[in-house]
Parts: structure tokens; sequence; C-alpha cells
């Protein structure tokens, strides 16, 4: 019998979309960092949808401090819309929480839900609370609306051959560094799809490893990554910047032609930032592959 943790996250959706009548207008369907929705009343805009979620044990510990968790609960989120180009409007947030959970928890949580809200200029719009059994751990799941405009978006699926990769900050040691208190990149994207337009785009979640794969292979492209250029997180080597993941870095692919006017006026105007060239996408079937970085499902002993 195969399991989940045979065949891995990526294959697993695969199988479970083909069983769905999929939208697949105007962002492709399922798969990129949200889903694109027109709206009825087309206002130049496009609608985002996106659903997230957290899990006690896997994406915190009960030993993190639940305003933390709050603030990342949101952040996860609100990474998502800036790896679209977008913005997010609305959140609605569904708690499963084992009934031995303090109430001094659950609204350390909020505070920090409330916080990110504020800061990302945001609102809560709803929301579930569900009990888990005793001793199970808890889920705190997101669902958020948001929007983009019809020249902002960007996509995964719309990267060529040529073009050049580029990342934000540094990647690895997100657990020991950021992982709790990391900060969207929403004002950065929002300042790249205005003046410099990638050509495809998304956030690093699950680690260069799995996530630049699934850029290119979105854009029917294969890629090649400098190593050596990787910009690495304190103390990290470049296994570690390939795979630890949560990240919460923009990646994106760029017109070779702009690269250079980009990293000057990024220099200027985010002079805290890094943007680092990475490598290029090249003809698919071309470059390099990469292994490893975060599958929810994949190199799990059995259960
Ligand atoms: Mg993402």
């Amino acid at each position: 019998m195969s399991r989940l943790s045979d065949i891995g996250e990526d294959a697993l959706i695969a199988r479970l979309i083909s069983k769905a009548p999929c939208d697949p207008a105007p962002g492709g369907g399922p798969g990129d960092d949200c889903a694109v929705i027109e709206y009825p009343d087309d206002r130049g805009r496009l609608e985002l949808l996106k659903t997230d979620a957290l899990v006690c044990n896997v994406h915190y510990t009960l030993e993190s401090p639940p305003k933390q968790v709050g603030w990342k609960a949101v952040a996860r989120v609100v990474s998502d819309f800036a790896a679209m180009g977008g913005r997010p409007e609305r959140f609605l947030v569904t708690l499963a929480l084992p009934p031995e959970t303090e109430v001094a928890w659950a609204e350390a949580l909020y505070d920090g839900i409330g916080e990110a809200l504020r800061v990302f200029d945001a609102r809560l719009a709803g929301g579930e609370t569900s009990r888990v059994p005793k001793g199970s751990s808890a889920v705190i799941s997101i669902a958020a609306t948001g929007s983009v405009s019809r020249e902002a978006l960007v996509l995964r699926s719309t990267g060529k051959p040529g073009d050049v990769l580029m990342v934000t900050g540094r990647l690895g040691g997100s657990i020991a560094h950021k992982h709790l208190h990391f900060t969207p990149r929403i004002k950065e994207s929002d300042w790249l799809v205005s003046n410099f337009k990638p050509t495809a785009m998304m956030d690093i979640s699950d680690g260069l490893a799995k996530d630049l794969p699934r850029l290119a292979e979105a854009s029917a492209c294969g890629f090649e990554l400098d190593f050596e250029a990787l910009p690495r997180g304190e103390g990290c080597g470049v296994d570690q910047a390939l795979t630890d993941g949560e990240d919460y870095e923009l990646l994106f692919a760029m017109a070779p032609e702009r690269v250079a006017e980009l990293q000057a006026a990024w220099a200027k105007r985010f002079p805290d930032l890094e943007l680092t060239v990475i490598g290029r996408l090249v003809e698919e079937g071309k470059g390099i592959t990469l292994s490893g970085g975060w599958d929810h499902f994949a190199g799990l002993p059995d259960a």
C-alpha cells in the first residue's frame, strides 16, 4: 500500500487536484502561491485567495511564544500575497485546539494575529473554532483574500529561458534566527512589480532546493544555479541555504537586460536588504537538478 510518506507532497497534490473541477483562468488554476480569480465586475484588479495552516510540533512548538506564532500565521500568508505582486485584505482564522489549551495562550496568539493584521493593513473577517482530542496538536488555519492589479500580477509560470534568477535577503538558518519573527517582503514586492516587474516570482517557504524547481517547472524551463553566490544566513553552509526552508524571501526571474539597472536602484531603495543573482533559467531539459528541501510527507518513517 502506498502511503503519503512514499509519494511526497507535490505528487499528492497533483493526484488530489485531478479529482476536482478547477478554475483555469486567469492564474492557470491551482499551483501558484495564491489562487487568482476574476472579480464579477472588472475593476482593473484580480482577486487573490490563499489558505494556509500551522500545526503544533510541525511549524511551532509548545515552547514558542504564542504571540509570535500568531504573527507567523499571518505573515506566511502575507508572504504569499507578496509573491503574486498583490496585497492582503481579509482574513478568516480557524483554530482547532486541544481542550487543555490555556485561555491566555489563545489570547496571546490573537495578540500576534492582530498585530500582524495591523502592520500589513489587513482585517479579520471571521473564523471558526473547534477542538481536537486531548493531547493532540493544535492547528491554526488561515484563509485570506487579497487583490492585485492586472498589470502587477506575477505568476510562477511565466519565466523564460535566459531570465536571471534573483533572491532577496539570505537563505538558511531560519529555525534558529527568524522563523517566528520574519517580515514578509510585501513592500519590496510592491516596488518590484511597479518598477522592475519580474517575469516570474514566488516566495521561498520550503527551501530553494524545493521551490526553485517548482518555479522552473511551472515556467517550462530548466535552471542553472551558482552555488557559491547563494546568500547564506549567519553560520549556514550551502546545504542549509538550499534546504532549511521557511526563508520567506522572494525568488524571481528578471529579463537579463534589466538586472544591472535593478541592482543599482534596489541598493538605493532597500540598502539594508541584499538582492543577489543566483543563477538563470535555461531551456527545459537543460541545466541542473536539485533535491532536498522541506516536504510535509516524504522521508518520514511509517506511522
Ligand atoms: Mg508560497
